[in-house]
């Protein structure tokens, strides 16, 4: 879409507001109102805002940050407020001097997407999103509570968690997003959205779009959206499986129609690249104390460096369509991530593989689960880091994700999740008081 047939858009659908939006280190999606008429302003030279308070972002003496939308990304607000219509459009954040911030997550996915072009590949991504709907109580707070106690693909009793599911697939599709399948999910109260895959960016833009889009529609019917990736302990948690694919000249580069399995050399040096890397991405993929609570064996959740042909408990699963499908499914990311950081990482740890040409160990085709000590030791099988202080120790002395993050993010990142991780070490946990108030 051109600036004028945007402009025309907008005078057609009575558009009042435009929202322009971007995400802090963290993920969490930023906005500022503007009247329609400020667009141009907005295109010409960027619309100012103060850098100094978005986490992860910059110090107050330097903090004047400008934001110009990405055309490609416009799309419709599916609700209005106040009775009048908005638009959003997805912004990139420039320093003062014109040239682009550092800290900004979507350049440094955008960065990554370069480095893949120079290779000769474009890549591809597509994320399961996996959530609990939950209650409010009188006054609005969500309530850790379940709702329904439906499974894998139930039909569910409770008519209003299926209405939000359909008015949340057609909100997408007004907006250019297409949902490709929703279900129940296994835990009771858990569900799941799969919208159609699409390059690195436009996919880590829609997943942010997706997310806000299940939480707004959520609020209106009195439910809670939430994506804590374990909010209950004894039932699965919830993940963001995310496929991942690259093309050469319009091919899959991950097929080789002459080989026995159908899989290509790149499709194993990127698999070789990613479980080299896997601990030291962990800490961008499972971002929250919480997260390693989803990590643990039994719930459907990868603990095990591992690959597999059909096995879901490995980190790497390929699933069994080939050809222009030909995908790996990298099984530790929870939706609790910022989806650019964790694209970015995630890809950037598999070209690695490609470029050093790096070998990954023999796929492993036996449930991991429920091999003993001694034979993962054998396989030389490791595991995941188990919490985010271990997580935090292999990325900090990694060199790969501080190219990839660059000097800021990377600093800003860690200094937040210590910040995090002490603040929890120092918390009494209800865990605690019940085991430990009677000695
Ligand atoms: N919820 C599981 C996880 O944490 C995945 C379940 C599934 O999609 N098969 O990753
Ligand atoms: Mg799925
Ligand atoms: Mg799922
Ligand atoms: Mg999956």
């Amino acid at each position: 879409m051109e600036y004028k047939d945007v402009v025309e858009m907008i005078r057609k659908e009575d558009i009042q507001f435009i929202r322009l939006q971007f995400s802090d280190i963290s993920g969490n999606i930023k906005n500022v109102e503007i009247p329609s008429q400020e667009l141009e302003k907005a295109f010409e030279k960027g619309i100012m805002f103060d850098g100094s308070s978005i986490e992860g972002f910059v110090r107050i003496e330097e903090s004047d940050m400008y934001l110009k939308p990405d055309i490609s990304t416009f799309a419709i607000l599916p609700w209005t407020t106040n009775g009048s219509k908005s638009a959003r459009f997805i912004c990139d954040v420039y320093k003062p001097d014109g040239t682009p911030f550092d800290g900004d997550p979507r350049y440094r996915l955008k960065l990554i997407v370069e480095k893949a072009r120079k290779m000769g590949f474009e890549a591809f991504a597509g994320p399961e999103i996996e959530f609990f709907v939950l209650p409010r109580d009188e006054k609005g707070f969500p309530q850790p509570t379940l709702l329904d106690f439906g499974s894998y693909f139930d039909l569910l009793p409770l008519d209003e968690v299926e209405s939000l599911r359909s008015e949340v697939a057609v909100a997408l599709k007004s907006m250019g997003i297409d949902v490709e399948a929703s279900h129940h999910e296994v835990a009771p109260s858990q569900h799941e959205v799969d919208f159609r895959y699409g390059d690195l960016l436009k996919t880590a833009d829609n997943t942010q779009t997706v997310k806000l889009v299940l939480k707004t529609i959520a609020i209106k019917h009195n439910l809670h959206v939430t994506f804590m990736p374990k909010p209950f302990f004894g039932i699965n948690g919830s993940g963001m499986h995310t496929h991942l694919s690259l093309f050469k000249n319009g091919e899959n580069a991950f097929y080789d129609q002459d080989s026995s399995d159908g899989l290509s050399k790149t499709l194993h040096h990127f698999v070789g690249g990613i479980l080299k890397y896997a601990k030291e991405i962990t800490a961008i993929t499972n971002p929250i104390v919480n997260s390693y609570k989803r990590l643990v064996p039994g719930y459907e959740a990868p603990v095990n460096i591992a690959w597999s042909k059909a096995n879901r408990s490995a980190l790497i699963r390929i699933p069994a369509a080939r050809k222009n499908s030909t995908r790996i499914e990298y099984r530790s990311p929870d939706p609790s991530c910022n989806a650019y950081l964790a694209f970015a990482v995630i890809v950037g740890a598999g070209l690695e593989g490609i470029e050093k040409k790096i070998e990954p160990p023999l796929p492993i085709e036996e449930n991991i689960y429920a091999m003993s000590e001694e034979k993962r030791a054998e396989f030389k099988i490791d595991s995941l880091p188990g919490s985010l202080k271990e997580a935090l120790e292999e990325m900090k002395n990694s060199e790969l994700v501080k190219e990839i993050l660059g000097d800021h993010i990377f600093k800003k990142f860690v200094e937040l999740k210590r910040r995090e991780w002490r603040d929890f070490s120092i918390t009494v946990t209800d865990w605690e008081i019940r085991n430990y108030l009677r000695v």
